[in-house]
Formats: structure tokens, C-alpha cells, sequence
């Protein structure tokens, strides 16, 4: 699968599965734009030891002023966005009685609102082009629930549904739109949650495979670069009619 030429922005690729996705799109020949916080040069290193360094954009996607600077730097420097993975995303572990208001009103524009902003910022060009593929870095719980995460929940199931009809919207166009909806994925997002548990006085091994059984039937992490794998794919032409589907990669989760 060849992508030279076009341009791909992964919102969130500095950690986790968005650099996953950006180093194997990036084998595949295509210019990354990255994005998001903490080791910005490792992840640009990681990067473009495939052929390419790597644009970067440094974009609060809680901001909506923001996200309209990383488009329009997408635009004058890269000539717009062909593929558009939003990935970037944070998560918050609380009873919906105590859940912190701005934590809510975080994650809802973080791992939902963004979404709405990149892609209605990527589409004109896409259009013009008459080709473009969206990927929406979902998860099972676009799916399916989990207590003590309601916000995350509420966002992730918008996702799927923004999705299904950014599809409809595009359907008669070059452009497709699909989620991703990862399982249990071991990045820092769920290291935390393995590190309360241990806080709560489990041991690092049973915490980490307390967290799997309870949900991956596989008893395996997926990874960002089988994730990465299912997004190469969704870019290719033989995936030009896969529109509006929220795809699991899950180890079996919404299966049971
Ligand atoms: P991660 O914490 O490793 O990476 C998150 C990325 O988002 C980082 O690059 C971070 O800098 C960026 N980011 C966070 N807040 C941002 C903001 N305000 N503006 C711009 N960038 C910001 O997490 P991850 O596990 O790789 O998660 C990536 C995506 O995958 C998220 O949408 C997450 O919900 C989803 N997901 C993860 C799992 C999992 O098990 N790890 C499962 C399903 C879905």
C-alpha cells in the first residue's frame, strides 16, 4: 500500500495508539502532521526515521480557536489533509454522582467536540479533491458501557454516531468515514488505571491482569500498530465502500 502524496494529520500522535497509526502511515509513504503534548521531538523521531520528518502542531483540542490554527497550518504548509485520524483523547475513572464538572466538560470537547471541528475544517478540501478518509479513534466504549465512566462513555458513543453520519454526508464522494474502536490498548491512558489498582494495594502483575480478564476475553493487549494495521487498510482502495462502521479490535470484548 503506497500513501506518497497524500497528507496525514493524527490528532494526539505524540503517545499511545496516535503514534502508532502516524509511524505505520508513515511507512506507507505518507507526510505526517502530529500532534499533541509530552515528548513532541521523540514522537517526530519516531517518526521520520521512515523517510519523512514529520510537521507538528502543538493544538489544544479542548480549544476550539486552536484546532481552526492547526487546520489552517495544515492548509498553507501541507496544502490541507487527505487522512485525518482523530486520536487525541483523556479519560477520567468516577461515580457519575462525583464526577468533576470540568472533567466532564474536558473530555466531552477533547474526545468528542474535536472531532466535530477537525473534520468540518478537512472536509472542503477533501471535497475538492475528491478524496479523503476519516478514521475516528473510537473504543468499545463507543459500543458498549462501563460503570464509572460516563463521560468517556457519553463522548466515545458520540463519536460512533458523528461518524455514521459524516458517512452519510460523504457517501457519494471519494471520501470515507469509519471508527476504530480499540479494546484494551496498554498506553499511558491505561497504565493509570493499572496504577490505581496498584495504589489500592494489588501487585503490579495482578493488577495489570485483573484489568484484562475482567473485560478481553484474549487475556492480550491490542496494539497501536495492529490498530495502525486496520487504519492502512481503511485508506486503501480496496476499502472505498467501508463507510459509517465502528470496527472493534477488542480481543473478543463485545462479543460476550
Ligand atoms: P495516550 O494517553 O497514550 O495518548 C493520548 C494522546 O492525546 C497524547 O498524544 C496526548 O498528548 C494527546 N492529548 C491529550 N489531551 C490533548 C489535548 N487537549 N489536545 C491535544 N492532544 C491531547 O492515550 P491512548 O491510549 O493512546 O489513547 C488514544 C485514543 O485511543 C483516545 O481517544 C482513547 O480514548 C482511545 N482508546 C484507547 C484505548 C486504550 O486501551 N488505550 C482503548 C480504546 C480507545
Amino acid at each position: 500500500m503506497n500513501l506518497t502524496g497524500k497528507t496525514a494529520l493524527v490528532t494526539g500522535s505524540t503517545s499511545g495508539i496516535g503514534l502508532g497509526i502516524a509511524q505505520v502511515l508513515a511507512q506507507a509513504g505518507a507526510t505526517l502532521i502530529l500532534n499533541g503534548f509530552g515528548d513532541v521531538e521523540a514522537a517526530k523521531d519516531a517518526v521520520a526515521q521512515y523517510g519523512k520528518t514529520p510537521g507538528y502542531h502543538g493544538a489544544d483540542l479542548s480549544d476550539e480557536a486552536q484546532i481552526a490554527d492547526m487546520m489552517r497550518y495544515a492548509a498553507s504548509e501541507f496544502g490541507g489533509v487527505d487522512i485525518l485520524v482523530n486520536n487525541a483523547g483523556i479519560q477520567h475513572v468516577s461515580p457519575v454522582e462525583t464526577f468533576p464538572v470540568e472533567k466532564w466538560n474536558a473530555i466531552i470537547a477533547i474526545n468528542l467536540s474535536s472531532v466535530f471541528h477537525t473534520t468540518r475544517l478537512a472536509l472542503p478540501g477533501m471535497r475538492a479533491r475528491n478524496w479523503g478518509r476519516i478514521i475516528n479513534i473510537a473504543s468499545v466504549h463507543g459500543l458498549v458501557a462501563s460503570k464509572e465512566k460516563s463521560a468517556y462513555v457519553a463522548a466515545k458513543h458520540g463519536v460512533v454516531g458523528l461518524t455514521k453520519t459524516i458517512a452519510l454526508e460523504t457517501a457519494q464522494t471519494g471520501i470515507t468515514c469509519n471508527a476504530l474502536c480499540p479494546g484494551w490498548v496498554l498506553t499511558p491512558l491505561v497504565q493509570q488505571q493499572i496504577d490505581k489498582r496498584i495504589a489500592e494495594g494489588a501487585p503490579p502483575d495482578v493488577a495489570r491482569d485483573a484489568l484484562l480478564a475482567e473485560k478481553q476475553p484474549s487475556r492480550e493487549f491490542v496494539t497501536p500498530e495492529q490498530l495502525g494495521e486496520l487504519a492502512l487498510f481503511l485508506c486503501s482502495d480496496g476499502a472505498a465502500q467501508v463507510r459509517g462502521v465502528a470496527w472493534n479490535m477488542d480481543g473478543g470484548w463485545v462479543a460476550q
